[in-house]
């Protein structure tokens, strides 16, 4: 048995949000936030810690 190729080793996902501050593209989820019309999540940057608000719509 030969198994390669299925395991990859830690992807990292880029969501396109970069901080303003730093360029670094390493966020983390202070808070989710339900909506009628969608889910907005508190992020702040790891390095500098500068916080952005995003939205998403549910379909
Ligand atoms: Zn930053």
């Amino acid at each position: 048995m030969n198994q390669t190729g299925t395991m990859k080793p830690t992807e990292v996902r880029h969501v396109g949000l970069v901080c303003r501050h730093c360029g670094c593209r390493h966020f983390h989820t202070v808070y989710t936030r339900r909506r009628n019309d969608g889910i907005i999540r508190r992020k702040r940057c790891r390095h500098c810690g500068h916080a952005i608000t995003t939205r998403e719509k549910i379909l």
